[in-house]
């Protein structure tokens, strides 16, 4: 007889994870706390607008690809990808911006116009990015953190001084122009650190970056969601939304029996969470907790966000589809979300507007547009500081970008850190998770196999590999290649 899986959530850890038990012979049955499957890829209609209300950057498309091409299928099955040209622009002031091209050569010539000799130095970086991104994805993100020895294989040995050394540092030893180091910091905030926190081996998001390029799944990341529900079905998987998991069962011997729902038992062999883990653990009796408040209170976070979702009664020029505004003190934010957590006097933001390259975004003549401020997990978060930042942001964009944007305004929605907590579970209202520090890379990481109850497993952003959609991809494969091999 199949054994049978509950899994808690349906973010992207929980769907990969799904179809691998499922392929695996597993009985699985998915329950969601919220109406729709997919976690914080939510999307939010309204009037003929369609706002992806998480991730939006569509990064390292070959991780979608393999996790795809696993069970005999390719991206182009479930949905047309588009590699966008400019991947980004980031704005420094008015009339003054960097547009990130769509390949290698575009991107030094970009370099070059701006810093004398840098184009060849980032040539030498983007190698070295390179070569870390292939040892990444080969020897490193597909291991499940269990031993550090996982990390010593011969190529890896060759890398050690990456490990000591940080990005903020060799950016900074490269290249003199602030503006290029902002650009060649920024694809580190994915990982939820500061570039000055962060070991240099992930200099492979930069390859991440410039290499593979930024891409646009039709109709937005939720065709992702989509495509992964699909898939988990056409293999057998079962989904139940609405259904807040109360408790994780455990019987005397200390083994995971099943979960409860508005007080009901539903028994399983196996149970496996993919919902933010400070929280699963809370579901358990604290003797089964492998991690303390103090353990969680000490870690590194991912920023929360504040979000807005703003219908645009008119189309939107000066920007492109990802615009990121670093025309104020990057280190001086990152302060304020690290080190002081405190709202930012000048903070700088990320707008997108996928209406400008996806039609299906927005109704015709119209634009869709999504801002994100991160801010420290855990801060305050009063209607009263939504409008105050919403003005911010929206009074730098018309100056910066030299149009109106405030009165062409059809509704705005927003999202901030009590919604992170009350939608999702989120510990302090997390964005993406645990940062990916030195000290919480790998097998630093809080584990996929739970160190007190039998037949209880994690996946997700909190745990191996770390925050990210791709992540997410993998993290599911690795805690089902465990759980299968546990079951053997
Ligand atoms: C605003 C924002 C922007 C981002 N931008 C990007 C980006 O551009 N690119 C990128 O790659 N990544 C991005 N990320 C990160 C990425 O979205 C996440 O790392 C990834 O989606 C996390 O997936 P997950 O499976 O770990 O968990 P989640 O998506 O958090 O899913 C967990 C699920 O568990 C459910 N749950 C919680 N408690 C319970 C319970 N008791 N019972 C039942 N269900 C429960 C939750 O409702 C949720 O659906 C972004 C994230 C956010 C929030």
């Amino acid at each position: 007889m199949k054994q049978k899986v509950v899994l808690i959530g349906s973010g992207f850890s929980s769907l990969s994870a799904a179809s691998y038990l499922a392929q695996k012979n597993f009985d699985v049955h998915v329950f969601e706390k919220n109406k729709t499957l997919g976690g914080r890829a939510r999307q939010l209609k309204k009037e003929g607008f369609t706002f992806d209300m998480g991730p939006s950057w569509y990064w390292m498309p070959d991780v979608f690809e393999s996790f795809y091409n696993d069970f005999g299928k390719t991206t182009e099955d479930f949905y047309r990808l588009e590699r966008l040209d400019p991947g980004y622009r980031v704005v420094f002031g008015e009339n003054d911006s960097i547009a990130i091209g769509d390949s290698l050569e575009k991107i030094y010539q970009v370099f070059e116009q701006e810093e004398k000799g840098s184009s060849t130095k980032l040539k030498r970086f983007i190698d070295r990015a390179k070569e870390n991104y292939e040892i990444a994805i080969k020897d490193l993100v597909y291991r499940p953190g269990i031993s550090p020895l996982e990390l010593v294989t011969p190529t890896t040995i060759k890398k050690i001084n990456y490990f000591i050394s940080n990005i903020k540092k060799d950016v900074y030893k490269e290249f003199k122009s602030p503006r290029l180091r902002q650009i060649l910091q920024f694809p580190v905030l994915f990982l939820g650190a500061k570039p000055s926190n962060t070991p240099s081996f992930y200099n492979f998001m930069n390859f991440a970056d410039f290499g593979l390029g930024t891409w646009h799944p039709e109709k937005g990341m939720y065709s992702i969601v989509k495509a992964m529900v699909s898939l988990a079905e056409s293999l057998g998987v079962h989904f139940h939304t609405n259904s807040n998991v109360e408790k994780i069962l455990v019987d005397t011997s200390g083994k995971a029996i099943g979960i409860q729902i508005n007080g009901e038992k539903i028994d399983a062999d196996i149970v496996l969470t993919g919902a933010d883990y400070h929280h699963s653990e809370t579901l358990l009796d604290e003797k089964y907790r492998a991690y303390s408040e103090k353990y969680w209170d000490k870690k590194v976070f991912a920023p929360s966000s504040l979000l807005f979702y703003i219908g645009l009664n008119k189309k939107i020029k000066n920007v492109a589809h990802h615009t990121l505004f670093f025309d104020v003190d990057f280190d001086e934010h990152a302060r304020v979300i690290y080190d002081a957590p405190n709202w930012p006097n000048n903070p700088l933001f990320y707008a997108n507007f996928p209406s400008l390259s996806d039609p299906t975004m927005a109704p015709e003549g119209k634009e869709a547009c999504f801002i994100l401020i991160p801010i420290a997990p855990g801060i305050e978060d009063t209607p009263e500081l939504r409008e105050k930042y919403l003005n911010i942001v929206l009074n730098r964009l018309e100056k910066l970008t030299q149009q109106s944007v405030k009165k062409e305004m059809l509704f705005c929605e927003s999202f901030c850190v009590k919604d992170f907590i009350k939608d999702y579970n989120s510990y302090k209202g997390n964005a993406y998770g645990l940062a990916n520090t030195l000290l919480q890379t790998a097998f630093l990481r809080p584990k996929l196999i739970s160190k007190k109850v039998k037949n209880l497993y994690f996946t997700g952003q909190l745990t191996v590999p770390g925050p990210g959609v791709p992540p997410a991809l993998i993290s599911g494969k690795l805690v089902a290649d465990l759980i299968a091999r546990a079951s053997l």
